[in-house]
């Protein structure tokens, strides 16, 4: 796929500044919480060959600082995520260091110092600013970005997922943009040790062929026939596609499905599958529709984490709980591939395949989030 990866990369190939989000007038309490200090710019520098011919200018700087790219708007960066970490944890003075000093670049230089100055001048007033940033952490097999949004700095990861079933399960990935919307303007619902991301949509070529959008959508865009926006731009299940009990030939009820040439073939599997690896979560939620229940994870045995979390996200959600999907036999689940790394995991499947249920999602979600504050010091045992 060279070819849409270098469009891609000519849509992404700028060093851009991705950052605080929305600047969102607090409760007194998050104001407390949350000093000038934590006001976080990231500075996202592409992997890919940077257009110097195309500087960073002031007109960046506006359209950068007057709307967040926003769900379903594309990052312009494609950092590797341990340079965005050294980045967010060392600060600006840091970032600013590493910018390399080029003619090129000194309007960035520029533009950053005015930028820092205009932050904390709006922090002072006591409007407190909030950050998400948004990271592409790989392309589908047809080209299109996988994005991630973080919210919050705390050490303890978790990790949401929709849509991996693509634009079949199309309100997995409504679901998951509500999410974003909602901790984008409650910052203070991420607790102090979480650091919380969510990938709206792990199968965008599914998405797009039901819905025609690569990021937000409307219920007014989904197509009438979902079936084949279960799959990728390859005709591969991605939720066959894990190294657990892989089988090429694979099962979706009683019709047989592709889980791809040989574990983690597709190029979706391998980024998330990168990107859980990188960031070591605490746990993952996989939201999926409609068999209304949540199930626990785990490669051909019951996992008790897994168990234990299923147990926190149905208690609040109200969607009943089970040891294991058993509907019919799936092979190369993503979530049993997790807990073969240790790492706790569940499917949510939501009751309906046309709504968003948030009110029993939300409270399963901070529910999940309160589980891992309350967990300091977890150890993962590969
Ligand atoms: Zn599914």
């Amino acid at each position: 796929m060279p070819n849409k990866h270098q469009k891609m990369a000519g849509r992404l190939g700028k060093i851009v500044l991705v950052a605080v989000v929305g600047l969102v007038a607090c409760s007194s309490t998050d104001a407390v919480n949350r000093p000038a200090t934590q006001v976080i710019r990231t500075l996202q520098s592409s992997t890919r060959p940077v257009d110097t011919s195309t500087p960073f200018t002031m007109m960046d700087q506006a359209s950068t600082e007057s709307q967040h790219p926003g769900p379903g708007g594309f990052s312009t960066g494609d950092p590797k995520i341990g340079d965005q970490e050294k980045l967010e944890n060392s600060g600006i003075a840091t970032a600013l260091a590493a910018t390399p000093e080029s003619t090129a670049d000194k309007p960035l230089l520029e533009t950053l110092s005015s930028e820092i100055t205009q932050t904390i001048s709006v922090a002072s007033k006591e409007i407190t600013a909030t950050h998400s940033v948004e990271q592409i952490i790989g392309f589908s097999y047809d080209g299109r970005p996988i994005s991630s949004y973080r919210f919050g700095h705390g050490t303890e990861t978790v990790i949401f997922v929709g849509g991996i079933h693509g634009g079949y399960e199309w309100n997995t990935i409504m679901l998951a943009y509500q999410a974003i919307d909602y901790f984008l303007n409650h910052p203070g619902a991420v607790p102090e040790q979480i650091s919380l991301y969510i990938v709206p949509s792990a199968n965008p070529d599914g998405q797009f062929l039901v819905t025609e959008s690569d990021g937000k959508f409307g219920f007014g865009d989904v197509g009438t026939d979902t079936a084949s926006g279960r799959f990728n731009g390859h005709g591969v299940d991605l939720n066959r596609n894990w190294n657990c009990n892989w089988d090429p030939d694979a099962f979706w009820l009683d019709e047989e499905v592709s889980g791809g040439a040989r574990p983690f073939s597709e190029p979706e599997s391998q980024a998330l599958r990168d990107f859980f690896l990188d960031l070591k979560p605490g746990g993952v939620v996989f939201w999926h529709s409609s068999a209304d229940g949540v199930y626990a994870a785990g490669c051909s045995e019951l996992f008790l984490p897994a168990r234990a979390l299923a147990e926190v996200y149905s208690g609040e959600s109200g969607y009943p709980v089970y040891d294991q999907f058993t509907s019919y036999s799936i092979s190369g689940d993503a979530g049993d591939w997790l807990t073969r790394q240790g790492i706790p995991s569940i499917t949510v499947e939501l009751a309906t395949h046309d709504q968003v249920e948030w009110t029993e999602n939300l409270a399963g979600i901070l529910a999940v989030l309160d589980y891992f504050d309350r967990q300091p010091g977890r150890i993962i045992e590969p």
